[in-house]
Parts: C-alpha cells; sequence; structure tokens
C-alpha cells in the first residue's frame, strides 16, 4: 500500500509512460519508455520526498467510460488499460500532483509512505528502463 503509492509518485518525477512494474512490501519497481537516464536522480529522489513529506491526502473519484475517453492522457500506464465497460471507472487523487486510473490501495496521506530512495536504473531494451525505489 505504501510502496504502490510511492509509485504514483515515482511516475509524477519521472513523466514517462510506463511499459510495466511490479511492487512489494519492502520495494517496488517501474519500467519506463524512456531512452536516456536522467542525470538528477538526487533532485528526483528530493521531489519524491518533499510530495511525501508534504502529506497529500489520497482520495478517489469515479468518472464515465465517455470522460475516461475523453481524458486519456491521465492514463500513464501504457498495457494496463483502466477497466472500462462498467460505466465508470475509478481515478486516485494524491492532492495536486498526481491524477491517474488505478483500482489499487493507497494510504491516505502521503506522509505515511515515508522516506524514500531511487534504487538501480536497469536497462531493459533500447527505449526501456527499470527505475527501482526502495524505502530509505
Ligand atoms: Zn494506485
Amino acid at each position: 500500500m505504501r510502496m504502490h503509492t510511492a509509485l504514483h509518485l515515482l511516475s509524477v518525477v519521472l513523466p514517462f509512460p510506463v511499459t510495466g512494474g511490479s511492487v512489494g512490501e519492502d520495494k517496488g519497481r517501474l519500467d519506463f519508455d524512456m531512452p536516456e537516464v536522467p542525470n538528477d536522480l538526487a533532485a528526483l529522489e528530493a521531489r519524491l520526498n518533499a510530495m511525501v513529506e508534504a502529506d497529500h491526502a489520497v482520495s478517489t473519484e469515479w468518472i464515465t467510460d465517455a470522460e475516461m475517453e475523453a481524458k486519456a492522457d491521465l492514463i500513464k500506464t501504457m498495457k494496463v488499460k483502466p477497466p472500462m465497460g462498467q460505466g465508470r471507472v475509478r481515478l486516485v487523487r494524491i492532492g495536486d500532483v498526481d491524477l491517474q486510473p488505478c483500482g489499487g490501495t493507497h494510504v491516505a496521506g502521503t506522509a505515511e509512505i515515508g522516506p524514500l530512495a531511487i534504487g538501480k536504473i536497469e536497462k531493459k531494451g533500447k527505449e526501456n528502463r527499470r527505475v527501482n525505489l526502495h524505502f530509505a
């Protein structure tokens, strides 16, 4: 739950299309369609932790399938389409920093996540980078 929510924040500081990912208790990772490794990882990590410390409220809201179609730019995870066809789609909002369709379970406020550290960045193909995230 903490790490899953943290991955939302990772997708904020790395605004690239997400092509995959996994999450465990203590660590998580996202694969990005990102040809170059950012050279300011320390700054990205600082932004992540600033969002944690700001204790942004996490809330859910629902929109219709038609609204989802119209807001396709909210979809960050390319391979996992939001569950459409039931008439409505669940969006998860993290303060004013993130809004995306998600059916997962989240903390109520980002301060619950605690300090984060960006781990290894692995090359997973020409355009793909796997970014590991763990608790500091
Ligand atoms: Zn989520």
